[in-house]
């Protein structure tokens, strides 16, 4: 464990955890992630992508061991001498990465000591539990976010977006090159593409004869917007005589439009869509613009 590990812990631990909502604990955790990557990139003296959880892991004498885990996908075990992750060995190296660095997070957490305020975090029950268990959830939202951060740094991504063009032609190669999943990356554009961009996911409508895609979420623009409009498409349903479905027959993207709810108001917007995966598995990723 390094020096400036023990000496942030230490300065610290003797002030009583903050109470933060949401949003105000993202802020703070992204910010460590961003140090950690900045860290790093001092250490290798680049800013080329792949950002590998084991290049973080070593910064912070965390140790990572492949192991079978079932279900699981991580786990992060503290130590005397430091943390260790188990990591899943059967998924694949995308997953395995982001399980990684969502431990990661988990670990920059721990550090930052965040307590979150349940006023502003939804549950609609009286059960007891509840609370806890949105709390829970809200923390793995927390570490989420520091993954993302850590694989795919906002101005290293931003910079091979605007190279490669915000459109689904774009997300297998970014994939590629930062080692991530097809579905992170596509909500990654949303999040810090600098034009207005939503990312959706479609999957095949289960249980009945005429066959169909079914919205599974529609998410962004983020901080880029100005204001906070809330899109949503005002059909989440896809048709297989819809042009959207074609997406997920072929291999090919896809170029069509489809109308979204913007607040109280409907705008229709230019949308590209591409199928990912096989079989089962298989899944469509669409890309609007509001702008264009
Ligand atoms: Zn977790």
């Amino acid at each position: 464990m390094n020096s400036s590990y023990l000496l942030g812990d230490s300065t610290t631990s003797e002030i009583s955890p903050l109470a933060l909502n949401l949003e105000q604990a993202t802020g703070l955790i992204v910010e460590r992630a961003k140090q950690l990557v900045i860290r790093l990139i001092e250490d290798r003296g680049h800013d080329k992508p792949p950002f590998l959880p084991a290049e973080y892991a070593h910064l912070k004498d965390i140790q990572i061991v492949k192991a079978d885990l079932d279900e699981t996908s991580a786990v992060l075990l503290r130590f005397q001498d430091g943390y260790v992750i188990k990591v899943n060995q059967n998924h694949n190296l995308a997953r395995q990465n982001f399980s990684c660095a969502h431990e990661i997070g988990h670990s920059l957490l721990r550090e930052l000591k965040i307590e979150l305020n349940t006023e502003n975090i939804e549950y609609r029950t009286f059960n007891p539990q509840a609370p806890g268990r949105a709390i829970a959830k809200a923390r793995e939202r927390l570490c989420d976010a520091a993954a993302t951060e850590l694989l795919m740094p906002e101005f290293v991504f931003r910079k091979y977006l605007a190279g490669f063009g915000v459109s689904v032609h774009s997300i297998e190669r970014l994939a590629n090159i930062f080692k991530v999943s097809i579905r992170t990356t596509a909500i990654r554009i949303a999040e810090v593409s600098t034009e207005p961009c939503l990312a959706l996911l479609w999957l095949l409508r289960a249980g009945t004869k005429s066959k169909a895609l079914q919205l599974a979420w529609c998410l962004g623009p983020g901080r880029n917007s100005r204001g906070k409009a809330n899109y949503m498409p005002v059909h989440t349903l896809a048709k297989h005589t819809s042009t959207l479905y074609k997406a997920y027959q072929d291999d090919g993207p896809v170029k069509s439009s489809k109308l979204f709810k913007i607040d109280s108001a409907t705008k229709r917007l230019p949308m590209e869509s591409k199928g990912f995966g096989h079989g089962e598995t298989r899944y469509v990723i669409s890309l609007a613009f509001p702008d264009r």
